[in-house]
Order: structure tokens, then sequence, then C-alpha cells
């Protein structure tokens, strides 16, 4: 693995295209398939938002890590008995997929969590996440937990999506983004747009991404 020249790399092609669109996109490393050597390797690369998907991982990663000047991310599911046990050491949770999990998350947190909710735009079954048409009625029910900011949208599509289905999923979550933002809830402002992975990160940048969560592109 040649991590510092990967990371080279993937800044220099992100770079061109923000340059292009006019907007700067937070890189959130996904260390999930990597030990905590190859973690830090990343840190010290230059990529200071850390991403785990699942509790386990993060939690090893945080504690062989807390020495280090880092962002968490946790990015996956989470299952409502874990939030007790992690959520206070999360920045950002990137999964956000149901009421209840927002409900014990407010319970249990300390701080404010920078929360994003997770829409199923492709409507793939197998994928978590509100449906579109959901989202007006859940940014209602959990405007009152006081331990939960809607800092933005997060989506994934479908592993083995086209082009032509990836651009049309990433316009509708930008479009459902942009339509929350435009109605200034103080409660969740959705600002961000977090989408793209390895394969697809400079097209979802194009159609709006704010933060990129990349794994495999950095580890190869
Ligand atoms: C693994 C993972 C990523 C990164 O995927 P790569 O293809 O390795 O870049 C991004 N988001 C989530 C939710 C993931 O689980």
């Amino acid at each position: 693995m040649h991590i510092f020249e990967n990371v080279q790399e993937v800044l220099k092609k992100i770079a061109t295209v923000e340059e292009s669109c006019g907007r700067k996109t937070t890189v959130v490393g996904v260390t999930k398939s990597v030990d905590t050597k190859a973690a830090r390797e990343l840190v010290k690369s230059g990529i200071v938002n850390i991403a785990e998907n699942r509790t386990e991982l993060f939690l090893d990663k945080y504690n062989k890590m807390s020495n280090l000047d880092v962002t968490w991310h946790l990015i996956g599911t989470l299952q409502r008995r874990k939030v007790k046990e992690v959520i206070n050491l999360v920045d950002y949770f990137h999964a956000l997929d149901s009421v209840k999990l927002a409900q014990e998350i407010d319970k249990r947190a300390k701080h404010v969590i920078k929360c994003f909710l997770q829409v199923n735009v492709s409507g793939e079954a197998s994928k978590h996440g509100f449906s579109p048409n959901d989202l007006d009625q859940v940014l209602a029910e959990i405007a009152d937990l006081s331990h939960i900011q809607i800092v933005g949208l997060m989506t994934m599509a479908p592993i083995n999506a086209t082009d032509a289905e990836l651009d049309s999923i990433f316009a509708k979550a930008s479009a459902l983004q942009r339509q929350i933002a435009a109605q200034n809830l103080t409660h969740s402002p959705c600002t961000e747009l977090s989408m793209g992975m390895s394969r697809d990160y400079q097209r979802a940048i194009q159609h709006g991404a704010t933060f990129v969560r990349i794994g495999s592109e950095f580890f190869k």
C-alpha cells in the first residue's frame, strides 16, 4: 500500500472537481478494511476525518488512536442497544435511519451529535434509510430532540449502479437536501450532503456532495 501517494492522487482529483464547481469537500477516510497502523498513516497523510461503519471497529480504532487529532465519523447502521457505548465519542453520525434511533441517541448523548438522515433514494429494498416522501414528517418528529442536529442527508447508491443511475440518485439526493436547507429549520440546517465512495466520489461532488466517504482507494 502506498497510502501517502494514494491520498495525494485522490486529493488532486477532488481539487479539480472542486474547482469546476466552486465548492469544498470534506474527505472522510473509511478505515474498516485496514488495521490501526494503516489508519494512522492515513491521518499522517492529511486525512483527519476518520470513519468506521460498525460500533466494534469504531471503538477499537478510537481507543488506539486517541492521541491523534481526529474528527470521528460513524457511517454505518447503529443498533439502538449499542448507542450508549459509542455515541459520545462520535462527532458525525451518517446513518440516522429511524425516529426511534434518534430518540435513543438524544437520550444517551451528552453533547449535540451532528447527524445525517440516511435516505434511500434508489428505493433498493436492501438499503437502509428513509423514503424521500417521509423526510418532512421525520424532521417534524425529531425537531424537539435537543442533542441531535440534522446537518445533512446521506445516501448510498447500489453497488452495481450504472453511471446514469448514479447521476439520477445523486441528483435526487441533492435536490432533497436543498429543499430541506431552504426551509431554514433551526434544528435541521441540512446544509451538507454525504455521498460518494471510492468508485464514484468525483461524480458525487459534481452533484453537490460536501462529504465523501473513501476507503479502498486509499488502501490499494
Ligand atoms: C465502506 C464504506 C464506504 C467506503 O467504501 P469504499 O468503496 O471502500 O470507498 C463508504 N460508506 C460506507 C457507509 C461504507 O460502509
